[in-house]
């Protein structure tokens, strides 16, 4: 089958749930027998989100290749089976970057560089590039259409039916229809202005998906398919649902993969949502009751810095049948406060990962109140350098444990290695995206994993300092978890508690609902016992 392209744009405001409803398709078509490949456009200039700040971009999401993208990205790959990479995700930065350096090399022969056709071109290439192999891409542009930043991307999409045709090629446009409380009805001028907006470019969109918050009555649709011209059948509602991974179901009820299929001449089987429903009847009603988990971190109120890790916990739920509630509790607030009132009433305990010294004093503490008063304890990237500190600060009686991140200390516990010391002059020094880690039988890691070999993504600069390992092993500590090639440690526990268990990889970015990740489901399984025995 040749590859058929759906495209997906937003409009009216942004934040509507774009990568949500792009994602939900994917799971549909997949659940239909298709092979799904998922890709989205960025607008802004930065050539990838890596040095973006979380407070402007929320969670930096890492694929195995070591890519550092967008978090919708985790939402694809949370919902597909689509294997994401460095393709997946551009920006008009990086856009710019090869046409500029296609200039300067030559490329263009001394002809004008023009947006129409080189950086279209070059966008078309890259889409097309991204899709091979797959039965259909889809390609959710970032940004709300208006925007003057997303003109190249939407012209390169248009031109994307002119080249294939209609049945290759599919426009769905998400929008907003408001609730208007002093009118007392919803609103589908918005949704009329913004078609309106694509098709000045030359997009006529086939399909609408209208965000609301209570149902949709079949006569706005009708008002909706007349101003927008779409047949009435294509106008299709998703309304607020109390949770994300109820959306696949729900547009499925809407018949959104129906049309879809349709209108791609794809002929498929009916798809399999049980699996999905199963989710969400554990998320309704989970058998189990509900733990309560803390996570002590910095970018706390910014829960879209820890949307990858939040819905692992979710699944680790799903997986044991029971809800998970989530604490954020500041770290730097442990610092002032203690420990009272912030971690005296949950069931686990989770440090994340983070950059920098702000607040770390306070997951210290966290991790000394976890270990000693046995609670269940996940310690992820920092979480996991902060725990080998605390261990060789309060167990092994290294007063001076730190990690070379924050000072030149006595023991640096954490620090770089000799060989990035050098890479660091010329910058980039990250450990990104998926390395292999061997797993020692008889430990918590390999109990969750039940494989001796494992692989998982990184995203960090700093190591554990192998000179100290015989001091915290002579302790307790157990180090389970090790890259052989450059033999680094990368999963701490220890044995005399609950479960207490540290890893310097990012296991949140591999855990999907309908298969939660071995460590989050075996951290809220103890966290589950532990509340039990409470
Ligand atoms: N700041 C630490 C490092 O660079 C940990 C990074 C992280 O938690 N992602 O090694």
């Amino acid at each position: 089958m040749k590859t058929k392209f759906i495209f997906i744009t937003g409009g009216v405001v942004s934040s509507i749930g774009k990568g949500l409803a792009a994602a939900s398709l994917g799971a549909l078509l997949e659940a239909r027998g298709l092979r799904v490949t998922m890709q989205k456009l960025d607008p802004y200039i930065n050539v990838d989100p890596g040095t973006m700040s979380p407070f402007q971009h929320g969670e930096v999401f890492v694929t195995d290749d070591g890519a550092e993208t967008d978090l919708d990205l985790g939402h694809y790959e949370r919902y597909t089976n689509a294997r994401l990479s460095k393709k997946s995700n551009f920006t008009t930065g990086q856009v710019y970057f090869s046409v500029i350096e296609k200039e300067r090399r030559g490329d263009y022969l001394g002809g004008t560089v023009q947006v129409i056709p080189h950086i279209t071109d070059e966008i078309k290439s890259k889409v097309i590039e991204n899709a091979k192999g797959a039965d259909v891409a889809i390609i959710e542009v970032g940004g709300t259409v208006g925007d003057i930043e997303s003109l190249p991307f939407l012209e390169a999409i248009r031109q994307f039916r002119y080249d294939r045709g209609h049945g290759n090629t599919l426009y769905i446009h998400v929008t907003l229809v408001p609730y208007i409380h002093t009118a007392g009805e919803m609103k589908t001028k918005p949704t009329q202005h913004s078609v309106m907006e694509l098709r000045k470019i030359g997009i006529q969109p086939d399909i609408l998906l209208c965000r609301c918050d209570r149902e949709l009555p079949q006569e706005m649709k009708k008002k909706i398919a007349l101003f927008c011209n779409v047949e009435e059948k294509d106008v299709i509602q998703v309304v607020d649902s109390e949770h994300i991974y109820a959306v696949p179901q729900a547009l499925s009820k809407e018949r959104l993969d129906e049309q879809v299929v349709d209108k791609l001449n794809i002929w498929t089987k009916a798809p399999d949502l049980t699996p999905w429903q199963n989710v969400v009847e554990t998320l309704r009603h989970p058998g189990h009751g509900e733990v309560r988990i803390a996570v002590a971190g910095k970018y706390v109120n910014l829960t879209e810095s820890y949307k990858s890790l939040a819905e692992a916990l979710t699944h680790g739920g799903i997986a044991n049948d029971c809800r998970v509630y989530l604490k954020y509790v500041d770290s730097e607030k442990i610092e002032r406060d203690g420990i009272g009132g912030h971690l005296d009433d949950v069931d686990g305990i989770l440090v994340p990962g983070g950059f920098g010294e702000r607040g770390t004093e306070g997951k210290i503490t966290a991790i000394q109140f976890a270990r000693t008063a046995k609670i269940p304890f996940f310690g992820i990237c920092l979480g996991m350098q902060m725990a080998a500190i605390e261990f060789s600060r309060n167990v092994c009686g290294i007063e001076d444990a730190c990690s070379s991140e924050f000072t030149e200390c006595g023991s640096p516990l954490i620090h770089l290695m000799e060989e990035q010391k050098s890479v660091n002059k010329k910058g980039g020094t990250m450990r990104l995206g998926a390395y292999p880690c061997s797993v020692a039988k008889g430990t918590l890691a390999y109990a969750a994993y039940n494989a001796t070999e494992i692989s998982e993504r990184h995203r960090h600069r700093y190591e554990f300092n192998n000179k100290f390992r015989s001091t915290l092993t002579e302790k307790g500590m157990i180090l389970s978890g090790v890259y052989k090639d450059k033999d680094l440690v990368e999963i701490i526990e220890l044995p005399e508690h609950p479960w207490f268990l540290g890893c310097q990889f990012h296991p949140e970015f591999k855990s999907k609902p309908l298969q939660p990740h071995p460590l989050f489901r075996a951290f809220i399984g103890a966290a589950l016992l532990h509340r039990n025995g409470r």
